[in-house]
């Protein structure tokens, strides 16, 4: 369904001293028909700038995607807009992404009426989307500061799945609700990708999270890729050392620093592996198959599988 080759995103901030931030760094990998695809990894180290890419929300500086055989990085404004009903975004704050001056019934009908259908229609698919998301007949005559957040995010689903697309990006979908509500979301999110058939990239900090949604997952440290696996190989065989500090929680150890600012050789995860050698010091690693369907991004797998046993 995607595919995405070498993807590149460098922003230049600052005025006088300017700062080149590779917020994703040379990013690759597929997603099949029906998959849900998760990337996982700390805050700031490019997950949403990569999701906003691939939908082309924010311009990649570099690389190629490809959706459903077409490559989408390349088209230009018309073609991206017809292409555009397929794939839908779901952000973190549902606030954020409704209007608050609108109901979230008008929310909902949206993209419907954008597509030309009748008014009456509308108004029956949109009574039918909320009925589908667990919303009630009165909420979609609500304004969203009327409405909890778990409801907000509800109606948000709904207007994500109006035009029945193809693919969805969901960054952090449940990051900002109570956690009493995050699993009732997670399941919705998990029943409407089966009814709909739909393929998901799903953008988490929170490994734990991803057991429950994902068929593969990605791990990201400082806008590369280190490790990609299918879900149970994460947790029962994580070969890359970050992904093992991930695991057992001792990310926070290390200092934040957030992106590399003007990238130099070597390898990413270098100052805080313990299962450094000096080649990983001037020697960026590639990703590797070192099993089937496992990929990782480290001169020394063996060694960082043997830290993890000791
Ligand atoms: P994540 O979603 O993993 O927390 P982001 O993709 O939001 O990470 O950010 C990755 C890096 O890119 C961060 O260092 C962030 O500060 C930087 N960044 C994100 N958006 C912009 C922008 N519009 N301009 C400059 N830097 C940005
Ligand atoms: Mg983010």
């Amino acid at each position: 369904m995607l595919e995405v080759c070498d993807l590149k995103k460098t922003y230049v901030t600052g005025t006088f001293h300017k700062h080149r931030i590779n917020a994703i760094d040379g990013v690759s990998f597929y997603i099949r028909k029906g998959e849900t695809f998760g990337i996982v990894g700390e805050s700031g180290c490019g997950k949403s700038t990569l999701g906003r890419c691939i939908l082309r929300l924010t311009e990649p500086t570099e690389g190629r995607i490809i959706f459903d055989g077409t490559e989408i990085s390349k088209l230009g404004r018309e073609s991206m807009r017809k292409i555009r009903p397929r794939m839908q975004m779901i952000f973190q704050d549902p606030d954020s992404s409704l209007n608050p001056r609108k109901t979230i019934g008008k929310s909902i009908a949206e993209p419907l009426g954008i597509k030309g259908f009748q008014r009456k229609l509308i108004e029956r698919k949109v009574a039918e989307l909320a009925r589908h998301v667990g919303l009630l007949p009165e909420h979609v005559d609500r304004y969203p500061h009327q409405l909890s957040g778990g409801q907000n995010q509800r109606a948000v689903l709904a207007r994500a799945i109006a035009l029945a697309p193809d693919f969805i990006v969901a960054d952090e979908p449940t990051a900002s609700l109570d956690v009493s509500v995050q699993a009732q979301i997670l399941n919705l999110l998990k029943q409407l990708k089966k009814e709909y058939g739909l393929t998901m990239l799903f953008i988490s900090h929170d490994l734990e999270l991803m057991k429950h949604m994902c068929d593969r997952i990605a791990v990201m440290y400082m806008g590369k890729i280190i490790e990609t696996a299918y879900t149970r190989d994460i947790f029962e065989s994580p070969m890359h050392p970050f992904t093992c500090l991930l695991l057992e929680g001792h990310e926070n150890d290390m200092e934040q620093e957030n992106c590399i600012i003007d990238m130099k050789e070597g390898c990413c995860f270098y100052k805080y592996c313990p299962a450094r050698s000096e080649k990983c010091s001037y020697k960026t690693p590639k990703p590797q198959e070192i099993c089937s369907g496992h990929f990782v991004a480290c001169h020394n797998v063996m060694s960082s599988i043997n830290i993890r046993t000791n």
